[in-house]
């Protein structure tokens, strides 16, 4: 298995290419932008109520056999919450102040 380096932001639809610095993902790679994440949700995953983390970069050049980009391609299928913001604002407040390993 390898992470799926979905396209896009879930809450604001930023495009997160697979060397994007800023791309933050869950345990479940549900995908945001850095900015999302630390003005919006707070290190909250609406969707699990996990914390996140910078999503690793893929080696473009094939180092390895097998094991590119080009090898092992990004997603390109676009992924959107589908919660509304109201909700996804009351998640995080409930959650925002407990670290991730107690949630
Ligand atoms: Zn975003
Ligand atoms: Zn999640």
């Amino acid at each position: 298995m390898a992470l799926e380096l979905r396209p896009n932001c879930e809450y604001c639809d930023k495009d997160l290419p697979p060397d994007a610095a800023d791309a933050r993902i869950c345990t479940y790679e549900c995908t945001f932008c850095a900015q999302c994440v630390e003005t919006v949700l707070f290190n909250v995953c609406p969707n699990c109520g996990g914390g996140f983390v910078p999503r690793p970069i893929r080696p473009a050049a094939e180092r390895r056999p097998g094991l590119s980009l080009a090898e092992r391609p990004a997603s390109t299928t676009r992924v959107h919450l589908s919660y509304d913001r109201e909700e996804v604002a009351r998640f995080a407040q409930i959650l925002r102040d407990i670290p991730p390993a107690d949630r």
